[in-house]
Order: C-alpha cells, then structure tokens, then sequence
C-alpha cells in the first residue's frame, strides 16, 4: 500500500496549542499536541484536573478551536472552517458523551435518541435506530422521559443518542463521572462493545485508571502536553504510571 491510498487516522492533531485569555491573564491548556487517533480504537485521555483533558477533547471534536496546530477529522482540515461549517461537521459526523448525560427533560428516550437526526433533517432509519436501542440496552424503556430512569440508563441514552448519526467519533468527557462504580463499569462495557462490534472510534476523558483501562491506548495529559502512552494497559499499570508522572502530586 502506497501512503497515498492509506487510510487516514479517525482524528490527527498537529502541534496544537490553545491558550485561553489573552495578556497577564492567559492560560496554556495545550502545547504541542501531535497524536493521531486511529479508526476503531478506544482511546482514554487521562491526566490530573487542569492538565488539558477537556481543552484537548474540545479541539479534537471542534467545539474549540486551536490558537496553533492543526486538527483533522479523517481527511478534513477543521482548522478554517467557518461555524456554520463546523456546526455541521459536529452534528453530522461526531457524536458527544457527557458527564451530566444532557437529556432534553420534557422528550421521551426515543425522541432524545433521534434528536441528533431531526436537528440534521434526517429521516430516522429504523431498524438502525431500534439496533441501537437494543444495544444499549433500553428496549421497553424507549416511551418513558429521561427523570423516570436511572442514571447509568439515562447515560446509556446519552451513547445511543451520540451512536445514531453513525459518526467518525464518539468524543467522551469523563461519561462514568456522576455513576456508581457498577454502573460506570456497564457504560464502559458498552463502549468497548461500540468499538469490539461496530468499529466504532470513541475517545474518552477520564481521571480513573480503571475506567482508562477499558480503552486500547491511553494518552497522559499533564500541563497540557502529552507526556506518555500505555498501549493495552490494565487499571494498575495505569494507576502507577500516573503516579510516575506525579501527575496526581
Ligand atoms: P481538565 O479537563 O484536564 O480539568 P481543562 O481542559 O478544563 O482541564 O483546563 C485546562 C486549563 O485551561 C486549566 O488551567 C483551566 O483553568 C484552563 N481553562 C479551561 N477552559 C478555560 C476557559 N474557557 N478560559 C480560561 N481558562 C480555561
Ligand atoms: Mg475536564
């Protein structure tokens, strides 16, 4: 195979910086990013608070925007995109998974579920959408409103809904934050199944080693740059590395 016909990483970052404020005030959240993401991994982004983790996960799925660097999604540059453009590249091609789940209160799971898909005026598939469903376990549970479930299912309507656009990457913010360690370990799983059975690329932002244990790669964050890589890694083994780092010091 030739580089030409390659295929390209999920997401590339190149020399990324972003600093946030400006003058006396100014904050570096990243220096010198440069890591590419392949296709159907499970990618952790672990490191203390404050190192960069969401600024990172922010640039990656552009919501934020580099002060230096590049970002691609597959072969797209983001970098120069206008808003619109990148509105449009977020609804359509990656998904969100966040700690306080964000479920539209007054809709059902199914309407929360396919909300991504009315927003982009698309008409829901659906044996995909009931796919979906069954994966993440919610089938009977599809009429009710997100406050009569709990909340590892109210997560896993968070994954469906982030899954039904079939996006390029799931990009996850610490998504086993506000769950019990039970529970956390059924939304990793399920995760991990994205990956193990439908290809699916999902990078996730945690500062547990147990949940970063779940994932192929795990990156280190620490003051904003990528200071180590464990491939394969169990909870331990992640857990001493971060100690290492001094990175919870
Ligand atoms: P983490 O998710 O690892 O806790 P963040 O990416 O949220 O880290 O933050 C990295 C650094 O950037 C921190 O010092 C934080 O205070 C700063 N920061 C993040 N967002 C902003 C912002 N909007 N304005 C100013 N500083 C910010
Ligand atoms: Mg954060």
């Amino acid at each position: 195979m030739t580089t030409h016909d390659r295929i390209p990483d999920a997401v590339s970052l190149a020399g990324v910086e972003r600093i946030h404020g400006k003058g006396s005030t100014a904050v570096t959240a990243l220096r010198e990013i440069t890591v590419a993401i392949p296709r159907g991994s499970f990618t952790a982004v672990m490191g203390p608070s404050g190192s960069g983790k969401s600024t990172f996960l922010q640039c990656a799925a552009g919501l934020d925007s580099p002060t230096a660097g590049t970002v691609r999604l597959g072969e797209t540059m983001l970098t120069g995109l206008n808003e619109t453009q990148l509105t449009e590249l977020r609804r359509e091609r990656v998904g969100f998974v966040f700690q306080a789940f964000n479920l539209m209160p007054s809709l059902t799971v199914l309407e929360n579920i396919t909300l991504p898909l009315r927003l982009a005026r698309r008409r829901p598939d659906g044996a995909w959408v009931e796919e979906i469903v069954r994966r993440v376990g919610l089938t009977g549970r599809t009429g009710h409103r997100p406050a009569e479930l709990s909340g590892g299912q109210q997560q896993r309507v968070a994954i469906a809904r982030a899954l039904v656009t079939r996006p390029e990457v799931v990009f996850a913010d610490e998504p086993t934050g506000a769950l019990d360690t039970v529970t956390a370990k059924e939304v990793l799983a399920l995760l991990r199944d994205t990956v193990d059975s439908m290809g699916q690329t999902v990078v996730m932002v945690t500062h547990d080693p147990v949940a970063a244990s779940y994932a192929d790669e795990v990156l280190f964050l620490a003051d904003g740059r990528i200071t180590d890589t464990l491939t394969g890694a169990g909870a331990d083994r992640i857990a001493d590395r971060m100690t290492h780092l001094g990175a919870w010091a």
